[in-house]
């Protein structure tokens, strides 16, 4: 039987726990979890795609591949031999643009399917562009976003400010 090997795309500005979330998901569905870091400079990124790479392996250990990409994610999964596309669904606001990303891709590529996966509740309003937002004005965000994580948004966005 074919492997199912599964890549979760995204931004990861950072890595937050419905990402984590998702991943532990995957974990028991597909054989193997390629967490893909997308180069988008058009978001203006905190992070670089390096340093988002370490964050991750540093909480996924060797459960998951880590790899960064670019270009057309249909040839991402060529090139690591996934056959499927996961994405997690927070709230019907995410669906539209996820619907149509789902079938052009499938267009693109009609080897890869795409599934969706609903975070715990507790995750479900939770974005990394919020996440930075609110802790850039000192919120607490601890049990949302894996500590170091945390560690790493204070370096960057409060230095100088104790722990
Ligand atoms: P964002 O910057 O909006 O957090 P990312 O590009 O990092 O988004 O998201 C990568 C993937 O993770 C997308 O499929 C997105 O829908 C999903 N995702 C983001 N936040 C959550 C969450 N809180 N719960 C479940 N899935 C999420």
């Amino acid at each position: 039987m074919t492997k199912r090997i599964a890549v979760y795309p995204g931004s990861f500005d950072p890595l937050h726990n419905g990402h984590l979330d998702i991943i532990e998901r995957c974990r028991t569905i597909f054989d193997e979890v390629v967490v893909a870091v997308l180069y988008n400079e058009v978001k203006k990124p905190l992070f670089t795609v390096e340093e988002r790479i370490e964050a991750i392996r540093e909480l996924v250990g060797d459960t998951c591949r880590v790899e960064s990409f670019s270009g057309l994610l249909v040839d991402f999964m060529d090139r690591v031999g996934g056959n499927v596309v996961v994405r997690g669904l927070r709230a019907v606001s995410d669906f539209e643009y996820e619907f149509q990303m789902a079938l052009m891709n499938r267009r693109l590529n009609p080897r890869v399917e795409t599934v969706f996966l609903m975070p715990k509740e507790d995750y479900i309003y939770l974005s990394s562009r919020l996440v930075k937002e609110v802790f850039a004005l000192g919120g607490d965000l601890r049990g949302l976003v894996p500590d170091p994580v945390l560690a790493r948004l204070r370096q960057r966005l409060r230095p100088g400010a104790p722990a």
